[in-house]
């Protein structure tokens, strides 16, 4: 039975990288039936959303997605397509892995870290109120009543929320995780030394998870330590969990370390749905050039195809791209030692090299 796959290509140089990964999943021999379905700027005009509901629809009924990045401009208009799509479909975990691979440029050896960051909640739970706005007003005498602090009437406000649930769920899924793929150590990461309630709420909830987990090592970081500890010593950490903002921030850290976003692939995963995607955006200044690094998204295939219980398929997969980066010869300019090394290839002729690599492994 082929799999039925909802594919969103995306903005900028989403529709690029989709395409190549597209090709490069049917090469692994895994037959796919994919439900296109079109979520970016380009459907403001027509839909007056960048996620028209038929692609919410369609991931509810296949279940799985793999999505290219779509563009979330800055400071104005309709809330992000991405932070919608996880929060409609309770996609609580964002698993981004960060592993070294023999070519990569990067500082280090030996990393394999895994990010485990929390989706739904936390500064990005869309709590936001407006400076000058009558709610924005109500909320500083509101503060100022309760607290004694009356923030300035020039402030804007965004609430952070930690909830019992959703640290809970979070922790219990990267212990999980851990356990499932024979990891050794689990690094909790919050700031709890500062804001007592918040972060100390999910400090303390990881705690008490972890004692379910004995077979498995628990610690904890403050963020900005975790951040020099990372930079210093990667090769030191394992699963880390961490809430959403501090997640989103270290899983970028993490792609640096192993080499860039170009390689660094993600899984948005709920109790019911999942949605594959890489962790860098649409870039879109390279849109429509043939230039980006396809094999972030392609990575995230193949964690695709592992949650598809198409194993043998993904590590070909993982193996294929493996030995295009170790060549170091048809990668794109972000994997050569300057980025305008003449000899750096496109996007479809990275698919071609990994696929050429699938091909002899037959
Ligand atoms: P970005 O990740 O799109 O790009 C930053 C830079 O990283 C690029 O200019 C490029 O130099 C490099 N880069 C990114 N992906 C690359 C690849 N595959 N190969 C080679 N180089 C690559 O970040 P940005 O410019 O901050 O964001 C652009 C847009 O994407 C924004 O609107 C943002 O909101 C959105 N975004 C979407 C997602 C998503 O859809 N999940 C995630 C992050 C950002």
């Amino acid at each position: 039975m082929p799999h039925v796959v909802t594919l969103i290509p995306g903005d900028g140089t989403g529709p690029e990288i989709t395409e190549a990964t597209r090709r490069v999943l049917e090469a692994t021999g895994v037959e796919f039936v994919w439900d296109m379905r079109r979520a970016g700027l380009a459907m403001v005009e027509a839909y007056g959303t960048v996620l028209p509901d038929d692609v919410i629809e369609s991931i509810k009924r296949n279940k799985v997605a793999l999505k290219g990045p779509i563009t979330t401009p800055v400071g104005k208009g309709f809330r992000s397509a991405n932070v919608t799509l996880r929060k409609t479909l309770d996609l609580y975990a964002n698993l981004r892995p960060a592993k070294t691979y023999p070519g990569l440029r990067s500082r280090y050896e030996n990393i394999h870290l895994t990010i485990v960051r929390e989706n739904t909640e936390d500064l990005y739970a869309g709590i936001e109120f407006q400076r000058g706005t009558p709610e924005q007003e109500e909320m500083i005498d509101m503060i100022a009543r309760m607290t004694g602090i009356r923030p300035g009437s020039d402030s804007a406000m965004s609430i952070k929320l930690i909830s019992v649930k959703a640290s809970r769920r979070i922790v219990k899924f990267a212990f999980d995780y851990a356990r499932a793929n024979g990891h050794r150590k689990v690094t909790a990461v919050h700031k709890a030394n500062i804001m007592k309630c918040s972060d100390g709420l999910f400090l303390s909830t990881a705690h008490e998870v972890a004692k379910e987990y004995p077979d498995i090592q628990f610690e904890d970081r403050i963020v900005d330590n975790m951040c020099m500890q990372l930079v210093q010593k990667p090769e030191m950490y394992d699963v880390l969990v961490l809430p959403n903002l501090y997640g989103d921030i270290i899983s970028d850290l993490s792609a640096g370390l192993i080499g860039g976003l170009g390689v660094a692939p993600g899984a948005n995963i709920g109790s019911q749905y999942a949605v594959f995607e890489p962790v860098h955006g649409s870039a879109p200044k390279y849109a429509g050039q043939n230039k980006v690094n396809p094999m972030a998204m392609m990575f995230s295939g193949a964690m695709m195809l592992r949650h598809l219980c198409e194993r043998a398929a993904a590590e070909r997969l993982e193996k294929a791209i493996a030995q295009v980066i170790a060549e170091g010869k048809y990668v794109t300019y972000d994997l050569k030692p300057r980025p305008d090394d003449p000899t750096a290839v496109g996007t479809s002729q990275v698919a071609d090299a990994v696929i050429e690599k699938l091909r002899m492994m037959q």
